[in-house]
């Protein structure tokens, strides 16, 4: 057989198809609506051209998919990498459109971005992408029609330059942008959602399954993929909570920390990551030993707790079977679509093998606290209102919370498997149905 032309969306449609058999055999009057929903309401593609710091004209695509608005606003961020193409923005508006429904905030779906390489450029050359990028995208959002946010490549500095642009060309401020700078209409708990959001959900994951591995206790070892936004927070509140993380990693390799990682390393992390430096250079750190061209997977004999939280498909079905054998008793996408379809059967296998085996959580779940947060600074811009910390944080962990409770109760009801006392709800069924079900309505 051919491969198919979209292989990421391809995957990602297979991967929600599967889950919803059971459902739909039950209720055949919602089968129409799965053709419905995957295809997207609207693709826009435009060229974006900007002056690098050479004055030489440089070209790349620019996308939004703006993928469905059944229930709010287009919801989604911009990413910026060259591994960018229209499939992998599919995908991403794909998952983007059930992980905002099961938010329960009112948030449709959609992704954007562009081909463009971040690495390496200048501030100049990434503010001058950016306000070319925002020339032709300003004409086709606004703060009720389709709301970007931040994804790989693009954090607050970058919103900071695309905010910019649209206010002056539209003479409107608006909050047509998530994850903009506190004294502009910015969000507490913003940046730090998604990887405390990920944390709050595993915690229900953990009560659950394997309260022996609670995040208090310093002997729960973690291991992290990426080394960005997601990754950095994720294992800064896993430090707060008392467990250990033992890695992080970038496209480079992988950082392991033989005793965890403290807050100090990933503050230096962070600095790097900014100036687009890679992990490699923290190699003589004491205590942490760097392992050039290689995922955290395989590095560590032992790991309770795996969190992806780089991009798609970073655990290949080999890693998967090496988790199961260090341990592992809970997997929870940070990132999108983190795990191949493979690690996926492996882990799922695994679960249904019963007491001991391995729950995973895929991140359009898990991961759901980012764009979560982005629709409380929806809110918040709209009354014209700052929350404090406490609040945001709280009606996060509300969310999350949430979530976790419709995708265990959907999971139970429609994963097509004989429940017994001894095996864990599909929360990759429960995810689907449950987000399915709500957009569909
Ligand atoms: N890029 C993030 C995600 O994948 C956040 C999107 C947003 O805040 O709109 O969910």
């Amino acid at each position: 057989m051919a491969p198919p032309i979209e292989p990421e969306f391809q995957q990602a449609l297979d991967e929600l198809t599967t889950s919803l058999q059971p459902f739909l055999d039950a209720n055949p009057q919602y089968k129409k609506a799965l053709d419905i929903v995957q295809v997207p309401e609207r693709v826009l593609q435009f060229r974006v051209v900007w002056e690098d710091d050479n004055h030489v004209p440089q070209v790349n695509r620019g996308f939004r998919v703006q993928y469905n608005s059944a229930l709010g606003p287009y919801k989604g961020g911009l990413r910026l990498h060259p591994s960018v193409n229209l499939s992998i923005l599919k995908f991403l508006g794909f998952e983007q459109t059930f992980k905002n429904a099961l938010t329960g905030l009112s948030m449709g779906g959609g992704k954007g971005g562009s081909d463009f390489d971040p690495k390496g450029k200048s501030d100049n050359e990434i503010r001058r992408f950016c306000v070319a990028f925002m020339s032709e995208l300003f004409r086709h959002i606004g703060s009720d029609t389709d709301v970007p946010a931040g994804d790989i490549g693009t954090g607050g500095r970058e919103i900071g330059f695309l905010f910019g642009t649209y206010k002056k060309l539209r003479n409107e401020f608006t909050g047509m942008l998530t994850g903009k700078g506190l004294t502009w209409g910015g969000s507490f708990i913003r940046p730090e959602a998604t990887g405390y959001g990920l944390i709050y959900f595993v915690e229900h994951m953990i009560a659950k399954a394997c309260p022996e591995f609670s995040l208090d206790r310093p002997t729960t070892l973690v291991a992290i993929s990426g080394s960005g936004n997601v990754a950095q927070y994720t294992a800064l509140k896993v430090i707060e909570l008392g467990a250990t993380v033992l890695t992080l990693s970038d496209s480079k390799g992988s950082l392991v920390a033989e005793k965890g990682y403290t807050p100090e390393v990933i503050a230096k992390i962070a600095a790097l990551k900014l100036k687009g430096g890679s992990l490699d250079v923290l190699a003589n750190e004491p205590g942490y030993t760097y392992h050039a061209g290689k995922r955290p997977w395989t590095l560590v004999p032992t790991i309770h707790i795996a969190l992806p939280g780089a991009t798609q498909n970073e655990v290949s079905g080999e890693e998967a079977e090496a988790l199961v054998k260090a341990g592992v008793r809970i997997v929870a996408e940070g990132s999108n679509m983190g795990c191949t379809a493979e690690a996926i059967d492996i882990f799922e296998a695994s679960r249904k093998a019963g007491p001991g085996g391995v729950w995973y959580a895929p991140g359009k779940a898990s991961n759901c606290g980012g764009v979560a947060v982005s629709g409380l600074e929806m809110a918040q811009n709209s009354q014209r209102l700052a929350w404090t910390t406490a609040e945001v944080d709280g009606k996060l962990k509300n969310i999350m919370a949430e979530c976790y409770g419709i995708c265990l109760s959907a999971g139970s009801k429609w994963s097509g498997e004989q429940l017994t006392d001894d095996v864990l709800p599909s929360l990759l069924s429960g995810a689907n149905v449950a987000g399915f079900i709500k957009v569909a309505d």
